[in-house]
């Protein structure tokens, strides 16, 4: 659970929109760029055949970015689409008030989605990944030993990475502007597979150009090949997964326990907010 001293710091100083009614929160977010970000997603995941493949992307207060491991559950902050709660949540430190623009939000969240199909699919469990993603990583020891999940790199070792470029590796979110840590899909083979995934998904991704000089020499191409042969599993209703355990987000933690309701209408009894 997130400390609730934390929220309630940061929702008492948020302006007027968030403040209303709370029952409104979902008519905030629906006139953002969210909800059609999330169309276009799964148009495109129709495109590629993942019909039944449908990971929630939640609204979230707290600061927490990305798919929550081992669940469906993709967490993105409010503030990302409202400048004046950007500005605000800037005011506290947190953040450097962007507002994301649509084409911006929709390259994170392809990222994602391929966490989330990942687990979903667990295709993290079968022999043709470990080839391709894990086989020769620096972590191949790790995640033998103490497992997928639980061999992600946490703290400093996750702030400090940066690897040179290598043929082997999408470098997706870079180039798009998302990610300041170079070599990032070198990170973990998970980030390995979410990076080779998006590129594979993005419509307007021109693989042969941006990695031509490449293409050839390293294990790149055998990744997307791969990528696009398991997406075919997105036609099928993925196993149903864990919910995000009490470490992760309050916000996914209610999603999954009270999916009709939204966070805040959760939080503001807490936090003696008016509902
Ligand atoms: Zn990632």
């Amino acid at each position: 659970m997130l400390p609730m001293r934390a929220a309630k710091s940061l929702i008492t100083r948020l302006p007027g929109p968030v403040r209303e009614p709370v029952s409104r929160l979902g008519d905030l977010v629906s006139g953002t760029i969210l909800p059609r970000c999330v169309e276009r997603l799964y148009e495109e995941f129709d495109g590629a055949g993942m019909t039944r493949f449908r990971p929630r992307f939640e609204p979230s207060l707290t600061w927490i970015v990305g798919c929550l491991g081992g669940t469906m559950y993709v967490e993105l902050p409010v503030f990302w689409f409202h400048p004046e709660w950007a500005r605000v949540a800037k005011e506290i430190g947190r953040g450097d008030g962007r507002v994301f623009d649509e084409e911006s939000l929709l390259a994170l969240m392809r990222h994602e989605a391929g966490h989330a199909f990942n687990y979903a699919y667990r295709v993290y469990d079968e022999e043709p990944f470990r080839s391709l993603f894990v086989k020769g990583h620096r972590l191949e020891r790790d995640i033998a030993r103490k497992g997928f999940l639980e061999s992600y790199p946490t703290g400093p070792a996750y702030g400090l990475f940066d690897a040179p470029h290598h043929p082997d590796f999408a470098d997706y979110l870079e180039r798009h502007g998302l990610c300041e840590i170079r070599g990032y899909a070198q990170l973990h083979p998970d980030e390995d597979f979410a990076e080779t995934f998006a590129t594979r998904l993005d419509p307007a991704e021109d693989i042969t150009r941006v990695y031509a000089p490449e293409w050839s020499r390293g294990k790149l191409p055998k990744k997307l090949a791969y990528v696009s042969e398991v997406v075919a599993r997105g036609a099928q209703d993925p196993p149903p997964l864990p919910g995000p355990d009490e470490e992760t987000a309050i916000a996914s933690w209610i999603a999954q326990h009270h999916p009709e309701r939204h966070v805040i209408d959760v939080l503001a009894p807490e936090l003696g907010l008016a509902v």
